[in-house]
């Protein structure tokens, strides 16, 4: 390991190592510092990895979409190769249930005739059709098991969904991130594993490195705050979070794995379900297993925790979200013991991320990526090295933000609408659904 780097970059989650990757293309020398021993440790291996690009936003929109092409071809995206293989994307689609929580539609179906994402309207035959096991009866808005009316139909059908083919899910996140850390050793980037970084070093007026917990100094001009839900605590180090007008927190999540219905092989027939009337995303899971989380409706709480010391037990909100997914599968067994991961979100005040210079020169951050950036990482990660190196160059970027092209889908987008001195965005969902 050397004592200096162009670049440190501080977390090796899925989109620290897409950093990494990108940055090293370019020609700078990074090195990866991540406090667990391998690549995708954290959050990142907890994630349901779904790929999906309906958003509420345009540009959160237009960055899924384009992060699905790299997803499409991975190992083109890579140009390498990985002793444990590459992680593969089942492109199953996604289905998004028409409900007056979302408002039917209508905006996220505009956004996707703007961008030219293919989206078919699936009438609730068709839905049957895909998932027989499916029952429509309108349930919304969801319920909280001890609320009064739990279980009970709340009187009609859904009226349809919207599907997105181009959607999915990647099989395993860490091995996803293990391919990004091999790409970008093979450009020359370097990782840490198994060290925390504990100060952020500053020398006249600018970030000059990091100094790890066995006491080592490293130093480098740049250095990129993205420890997931960490990022809060990182910004405190570096002391910049003081012009920030977004701040970032850890949310506690419930993911259950529940065995498919008897007969049915939602492992090769289902596909990525999105069902505001529930409250509850889905998708298969190996083993024949349906995938349930939670898509933050107003009834299930929001439990903020510190990221070092909180309970990884299963609570009544992962039997809540059981019950509910129970409610659309009624042949669905439930187990008495629930399987699953209990992890943290990254949570931005408006569930956007941060993707942004700092008050510091040259530190930088990729954080509040609140539950739904998997699928961004490689986008992210250009995104990232473009910023570092238009700021490093000279730039302004709060002042004249960075303008980045989206090769694949012919698109420029305005970064400053990642900026950590934004206002709140009203037009977020203020959910995981971003
Ligand atoms: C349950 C769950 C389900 C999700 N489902 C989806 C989904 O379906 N689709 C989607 O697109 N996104 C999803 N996400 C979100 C997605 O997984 C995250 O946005 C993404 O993994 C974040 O990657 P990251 O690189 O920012 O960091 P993380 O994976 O959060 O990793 C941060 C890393 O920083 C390290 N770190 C922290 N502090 C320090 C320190 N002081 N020194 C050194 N290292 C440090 C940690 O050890 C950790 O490895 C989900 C997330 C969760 C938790």
């Amino acid at each position: 390991m050397a004592e200096t780097y162009d670049a440190i970059v501080i977390g090796a989650g899925v989109i620290g190592a897409a950093i990494a990757l990108e940055l090293s293309r370019r020609g700078q020398h990074t090195l990866s510092v991540d406090k667990l021993p391998a690549s995708g440790y954290g959050p990142t291996s907890s994630s349901c990895a779904i790929i999906r690009v309906y958003y509420s936003t345009l540009d959160g929109t237009a960055l899924a979409y384009e992060s699905y092409f790299d997803w499409k071809d991975w190992p083109q995206y890579l140009r390498v190769s990985d002793e444990r293989g590459h992680a593969r994307f089942f492109e199953c689609g996604c289905l998004v249930m028409k409900t007056e929580m979302n408002g039917h539609l209508e905006k996220h179906c505009a956004l996707a005739a703007e961008l030219g994402i293919p989206h078919e309207h699936w009438h609730p035959a068709q839905i049957k059709e895909r998932l027989p096991v499916y029952d429509l009866r309108r349930y919304g808005p969801p319920k909280r098991m001890d609320e009064p009316g739990f279980g009970e139909p709340t009187g009609g059908e859904l009226a349809g969904g919207v599907f997105f083919p181009t959607g999915g899910y990647i099989s395993d996140p860490q091995l996803a991130t293990h391919n990004l850390q091999r790409a970008a050793e093979a450009s020359g980037a370097e990782f840490l594993l198994g060290r925390a970084v504990v100060e952020i070093v500053e020398e006249r007026g600018r970030v000059a490195g990091v100094v790890l917990d066995d006491g080592g100094r490293i130093a480098a001009p740049v250095v990129v705050n993205v420890a997931g839900p960490h990022s809060g605590a990182i910004n405190k180090l570096a002391r910049a979070d003081r012009d920030m007008k977004i701040s970032t927190k850890a949310l506690r999540q419930e993911v259950v794995h529940l065995p498919a219905p008897a007969g049915f092989d939602f492992e090769k027939r289902g596909l990525v379900v999105s069902d505001s009337d529930i409250g509850c995303y889905c998708r298969p899971e190996s083993g024949n297993h349906i995938l349930v989380g939670s898509e933050d409706p107003p009834c299930d709480p929001r439990e903020f925790v510190d990221p070092d010391d909180y309970d990884r037990d299963f609570s009544d909100q992962g039997t809540t979200q059981a019950c509910r997914m129970g409610q659309r599968i009624p042949e669905l067994g439930i187990p008495s013991r629930l399987q699953g991961v209990v992890d943290l979100y990254d949570v931005s005040d408006d569930w956007i991320p941060i993707y942004d210079k700092s008050a510091i020169p040259g530190f930088y951050m990729a954080i509040g990526t609140s539950g739904n950036q998997f699928k961004n990482a490689s986008v992210v990660g250009r995104m990232m090295a473009a910023l570092i190196e238009y700021c490093e160059s000279g730039a302004d970027h709060d002042a004249e933000p960075l303008q980045f092209r989206l090769e694949h889908i012919g698109r420029t987008i305005d970064v400053g609408f990642f900026s950590r001195l934004r206002e709140v965005n009203p037009e977020s969902s203020f959910s995981v659904l971003g």
